[in-house]
């Protein structure tokens, strides 16, 4: 990523041009965004208001888009009501989209399959939006999906939408604003909405709570090793999908697909109802890529059949709601004066052994004003 004088990100040429309105305007510009920034003297571009942001959103306005994202993952306490009201204006016009996840180790193709898949889909004049959630970028502030020079050819096109991850916040606060930001994104008309992640073993469950589809990219002959790491994640795909099956690795694909076929089999599918399907493709010549998107249509096609992709929906809200009271009450709970002052030494005495621990969890809540 490259940066300016000033350590602020160069605009992409596509990008909507900044207005010096405290927000960062571009759809790619997800790390400044998460805070106001001083507008050091630069006119103002005055505020949105809430009916400018429902409108423009349900106008498929992309500067308007890109800033009513940054106003939903805006930490600030301010911007949280007007959030929320953009938000529940919106609700009605969202979910409409077909909502897929990506998954898959570092260098496995993520990104080469998702510029190589949304680009035929913008072709088949779908309206594509990618968002990323990266663990990683909350401490280094990198994101998956930070590098303009990814996914050029999508990000050039204006039917599309390419949203970083959020830089800052849990890896559950960073699930909640993407989860946001796909609504926001549906509300727009985006038809699919690809949900990047990189594949380390925790925010995978995270994607695939907001997502219809979960797709587990692999790449020939990772072997054994890569299956034992992977089992926990190979029992959320939808489909596993073997990338690089291109210059010379097709044979190894092919006996690859056959195996993960036959461990598939004793794995409790992740969708009640679907069995996951084992592909291979090629994300540098196109191979196999309209055939995966296939299978995600006829997921859709016969998990809305059974009743199961709504029956999905609305547990996701669910857990969605849940997650919410719980980082919450953790929230408050540890940002409470009392608990800050007098955890120190309940820790310390629980770890010399002189106060049973959940005794100190009984003490803890109550000081916090919580039993
Ligand atoms: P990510 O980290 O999972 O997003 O992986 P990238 O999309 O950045 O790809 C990592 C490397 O693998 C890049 O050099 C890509 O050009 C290459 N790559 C991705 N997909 C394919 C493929 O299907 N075939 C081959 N031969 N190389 C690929």
């Amino acid at each position: 990523m490259s940066t300016d004088d000033n350590g602020d990100r160069k605009r992409p040429e596509w990008a909507p041009k900044e207005g010096g309105d405290g927000f960062a305007t571009s759809v790619m510009d997800g790390i400044e965004s998460t805070s106001p920034r001083p507008s050091h003297g630069s006119p103002r571009r005055r505020d949105l208001s809430i009916d400018d942001h429902v409108e423009g959103v349900l106008a498929g306005d992309r500067g308007i888009v890109a800033r009513t994202i940054t106003l939903v993952e805006s930490n600030a306490p301010e911007h949280l009501d007007k959030a929320q009201e953009v938000l529940r204006r919106l609700l009605p016009n969202t979910g409409g989209s077909t909502r897929v996840g990506v998954t898959g180790v570092p260098g496995v193709g993520k990104s080469t399959f998702i510029e190589e898949l949304g680009c035929r889909l913008l072709e088949a004049s779908k309206r594509v939006a990618v968002l990323a959630i990266d663990p990683s970028s909350t401490l280094t502030r990198g994101s998956i999906l930070g590098d303009k020079t990814r996914m050029e050819r999508l990000a050039r096109d204006d039917r599309c939408f390419i949203r970083p991850s959020p830089s800052s916040g849990t890896l559950g606060g960073v699930a909640r604003k993407s989860r946001e930001t796909m609504l926001v994104c549906e509300a727009a008309g985006f038809d699919v909405v690809l949900v990047e992640t990189v594949g380390v073993g925790q925010s995978e469950v995270s994607v695939r709570e907001m997502v219809d589809f979960f797709l587990l990219l692999m790449i020939p002959g990772a072997g054994d090793e890569l299956q034992g790491i992977k089992r926990g994640v190979m029992e959320l795909a939808d489909a596993l999908l073997i990338n690089k099956a291109d210059g010379g690795n097709e044979t190894r694909a092919a006996s690859d697909r056959s195996e993960f076929e036959m461990a598939l089999h004793y794995l409790k599918p992740a969708t009640e109802g679907w069995r996951p399907e084992v592909r291979t493709c090629s994300s540098a010549t196109g191979e196999g890529i309209d055939q995966i998107w296939e299978v995600v249509e006829r997921f859709v096609d016969e998990t809305k059949k059974s009743g199961i992709f709504e029956r999905r929906r609305g547990d996701q809200i669910l857990g969605w709601l849940h997650g919410m009271v719980e980082e919450q009450l953790k929230l408050r709970f540890f940002s409470n004066g009392e608990v800050k002052k007098r955890l120190p030494g309940i820790e310390r005495a629980v770890s010399r052994g002189e106060v049973p621990a959940t005794a100190a969890v009984r003490e803890l809540l109550r000081i916090g004003g919580l039993e």
